[in-house]
């Protein structure tokens, strides 16, 4: 075999056990975009370009399940009002909270809708990043809904990405539905849905299961929706208070979980019953300054996958970063640096539903990020630091 590249004299992490992997120097070598071999230099196949990482580590390229990162807008005068005191009723009544982004977003056209998205996507790549999910969720009509899940798919053709779109239409109840979010349920499950599966530009389904969002009743609904058109679902579930939305998007199957402050065995039997991934969201917990934590040691009792992910979105998370992320989860779950690795690589990619990406293995798309550190938990450690010392995206350096 002639392999395209080889990359030798590094560190390779492979995302491939409970562990990040072995320590000891080898090679990785790429073939039309996907790893062709994994191991010592001297097995290696030949390779048309040869590139030493002289003693770095390589890592899968990093992966962020649960992004807002299309929207319109910013909420940083919110934020300067709740630091002087201001509560988010008050905010709400002054016309700001999620229906500002909905307003924002609904006002932009495509093209402004991806060139704001732009710097925060560019952000994430210069982390790392190879592989993100966007949400839709600040339109609540149709076309603006259709507006978001194009940005984000544009994306994708503008930089070396990979983006998977989930649409989010039961985010809020949008003001024209006031008092009437059963209706605007059946406007998702009969009208949004369909013509938006039609268009190709829906992964994923997700609902916003919460006393301030959607009744559980009302969650189900459109997860059925969504599972009788064959769409992979997720939920936002239990981050406030319990409604049992974890192990209702569990008996739908769903890939994730996320969020999960509010968590109980239950919900954690239900979700390593049908293989729900739990994807914890330390932005949001610390941008609100949350308190309850996740139940992270019945999580891994239970071996429940846990995943973790900015939550990049203008209210509550407005974090571009995934090691930062990282950092939040071991400094404010107590997550290990392997559980914060794997969160961002194997588990992001399962709680996706995929498995041609988040592992270095031959077969899997050739995604890396090769990282100037001595030991992997110095990704972890540092705050504010950018170590990425190059990124490939299915095979080319990018
Ligand atoms: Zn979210």
């Amino acid at each position: 075999m002639l392999a395209d590249r080889l990359w030798t004299n590094a560190h390779i992490a492979t995302m491939c056990g409970p562990s990040p992997g072995a320590a000891e120097i080898s090679a990785i070598a790429s073939l039309n975009g996907q790893i062709a071999f994994v191991g010592a230099h001297s097995d290696a196949p030949d390779a048309r370009e040869i590139i030493d990482c002289e003693g770095r580590w390589i890592t899968p390229g990093l992966i962020d399940p649960h992004t807002h990162l299309v929207h319109a807008g910013s909420r940083a005068d919110e934020f300067e009002q709740r630091l002087t005191g201001a509560t988010y009723e008050q905010i709400a009544l002054r016309g700001g909270g999620i229906i500002s982004t909905v307003k924002a977003t609904r006002a932009a056209n495509l093209e402004e809708l991806i060139a704001s998205a732009l710097p925060r996507l560019d952000a994430m790549i210069g982390q790392g990043i190879t592989t993100i999910e966007i949400k839709s969720g600040y339109g609540l009509t149709l076309d603006d809904e259709r507006k978001m899940l194009l940005a984000a798919k544009q994306l994708a053709r503008i930089r070396p990405v990979d983006v998977v779109t989930t649409f989010l239409g039961a985010h809020a109840v949008p003001p024209e539905f006031a008092h009437r979010a059963d209706a605007y349920v059946d406007e998702i499950c009969r009208v949004m849905i369909p013509a938006l599966v039609e268009d190709g530009l829906i992964d994923a389904v997700d609902v916003f299961c919460e006393t301030i969002a959607f009744t559980r009743e009302q969650a189900g609904r459109v997860l059925a929706a969504a599972r009788s058109l064959g769409l992979p679902v997720k939920i936002h579930a239990e981050q406030l208070s319990n409604l049992g939305a974890a192990a209702l998007a569990a008996a739908f199957g769903a890939t994730s979980a996320d969020h999960l402050e509010h968590l109980t065995s239950t919900d954690i039997e239900a979700m390593r019953a049908a293989g729900t991934v739990a994807t914890l969201l330390p932005g949001a917990y610390y941008g609100t300054r949350e308190t309850q934590l996740p139940p992270i040691a019945a999580l891994r009792q239970a071996q429940v996958p846990i995943a973790l992910a900015t939550d990049c979105n203008p209210g509550t998370s407005p974090l571009v970063s995934p090691l930062l992320t990282m950092n939040l989860g071991a400094t404010l779950f107590g997550l290990t640096v392997a559980e914060c690795l794997l969160g961002f690589t194997s588990n992001a990619a399962r709680a996706l539903g995929r498995h041609d990406i988040g592992r270095l293995v031959p077969g899997a798309r050739c995604d890396l990020a090769i990282w100037s550190v001595q030991t992997l938990n110095e990704l972890i450690y540092w705050m504010g630091s950018q170590p990425l010392h190059a990124r490939v995206f299915a095979g080319s350096p990018t």
